[in-house]
C-alpha cells in the first residue's frame, strides 16, 4: 500500500525549523492526495549520499535548505536559474534524472506580484539590502523583470562586487553610507539580510527619502511585520512580506512531485502565522 503514496522531504542541517512540512502537509490535505511531506536531517557529509539514492528512500524529490543550498548542485542536475543564482533549492527525479531548480526567485517576484501588483512598472532604479544566497535568488528575479539597476548595499563591499560580476552591468554595489542618496531615487527596497529577524540586530535605517511610489519588501519572515515593514506601512508605502515569499516558493515543487498545482491562499497563510507566532 505505502508504494502507492508519493513523498517528498526537505532536507537540512538543522532542519526542525522548517515550515516546509506546515506547507506541503496542507495541500495534500487540501486535494485529498496518496502523499507524504517529511522532514530529513542530514550532515553534509551525508547529501550526497542520500540524494544518490532518492528514489529507493521512496522520494520523488525534495527541497533544500541551509546549507546544503550550495552543494545540491553539484549532486543534480541544476537549470539555468539554479546555476545563474548559484544554489538550488528544490529537486525532482525525471526519467532516473535528478533535476534542481531555485524557485526563490520566483518565490519573490509572485509574492510582490501578488503583494504590490504595478511594482515592475514603477520599480525604476532597485535596492537590494545584502548580497548573499537570497540576495543572489531576488537580483535574478528583478533582472528577469526587466529592473535595469540594482544598488546592492552590503557591509561586505567584496560579496556585493562579486555579485556585479555574476550579474553583470545591472548591480552596482554600494556602502551602507550611500543608502539615503540611493533612496531617493527607489523604486523598490528589498531587504534580503538577516537584520530585523528575531535574534538579529535590528536593521536600523530611515525610510524618510523613498518616494510615495516606492514599495518595501523583507525577506525576514520571524517576526512576520519586521520592524522596516511597519516603518514602510506607517508611510503609506506598499509592502510584500517575507512570509508571501516563503509560500510562493513552495508551489512548483509540489506542482513537480505530485502533480497537481496548489493555490497560495489566505487559509495557508493563517495557519503558518499561527505556527510562527508560536
Ligand atoms: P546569508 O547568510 O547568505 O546572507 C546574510 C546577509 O546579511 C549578508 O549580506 C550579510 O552581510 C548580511 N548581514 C548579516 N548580519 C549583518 C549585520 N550585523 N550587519 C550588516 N549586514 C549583515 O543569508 P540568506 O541570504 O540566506 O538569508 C537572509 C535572510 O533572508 C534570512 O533572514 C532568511 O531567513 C531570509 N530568507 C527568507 C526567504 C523567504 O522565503 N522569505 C528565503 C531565503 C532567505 P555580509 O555579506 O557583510 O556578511
Amino acid at each position: 500500500m505505502t508504494q502507492d503514496i508519493r513523498a517528498a522531504c526537505v532536507i537540512g542541517w538543522p532542519v526542525k525549523h522548517s515550515r516546509s512540512p506546515l506547507i506541503h502537509g496542507h495541500w495534500i490535505k487540501q486535494h485529498g492526495l496518496a502523499a507524504a511531506y517529511r522532514r530529513e536531517e542530514l550532515a553534509p557529509d551525508d547529501v550526497a549520499g542520500f540524494l544518490s539514492n532518492l528514489a529507493a528512500r521512496g522520494y520523488v524529490g525534495c527541497n533544500v535548505t541551509i546549507p546544503h543550498k550550495e552543494a545540491v548542485l553539484a549532486a543534480s542536475q541544476p537549470d539555468d536559474r539554479a546555476q545563474a543564482v548559484g544554489a538550488a533549492n528544490t529537486l525532482w527525479l525525471e526519467n532516473d534524472r535528478l533535476l534542481s531548480t531555485n524557485t526563490d526567485v520566483e518565490g519573490f517576484t509572485a509574492n510582490l506580484d501578488d503583494a504590490v501588483p504595478d511594482w515592475d512598472g514603477r520599480a525604476g532604479e532597485a535596492i537590494v539590502l545584502g548580497a548573499g544566497g537570497s540576495a543572489r535568488a531576488v537580483i535574478y528575479g528583478l533582472i528577469e523583470r526587466g529592473v535595469t539597476r540594482i544598488n546592492v548595499v552590503n557591509r561586505s563591499l567584496d560579496r556585493a562586487e562579486s555579485l556585479k560580476e555574476r550579474f553583470g552591468a545591472a548591480v552596482q554595489p554600494a556602502n551602507w553610507t550611500a543608502l539615503p542618496h540611493l533612496l531617493a531615487r527607489a523604486g523598490l527596497l528589498v531587504n534580503t539580510t538577516s537584520l530585523g529577524m528575531a535574534g538579529q540586530p535590528p536593521l536600523d535605517i530611515d525610510l524618510a527619502p523613498l518616494p510615495a511610489h516606492a514599495a518595501v519588501a523583507d525577506l525576514v519572515y520571524v517576526p512576520l511585520e519586521t520592524p522596516l515593514l511597519a516603518a514602510a506601512r506607517a508611510r503609506g508605502l506598499a509592502t510584500a512580506d517575507g512570509l508571501g515569499m516563503l509560500l510562493h516558493q513552495a508551489v512548483r515543487g509540489f506542482t513537480l512531485w505530485f502533480g497537481v498545482r496548489p493555490d497560495v491562499t489566505p487559509e495557508l497563510r493563517a495557519l503558518i502565522e499561527v505556527d510562527l507566532r508560536k
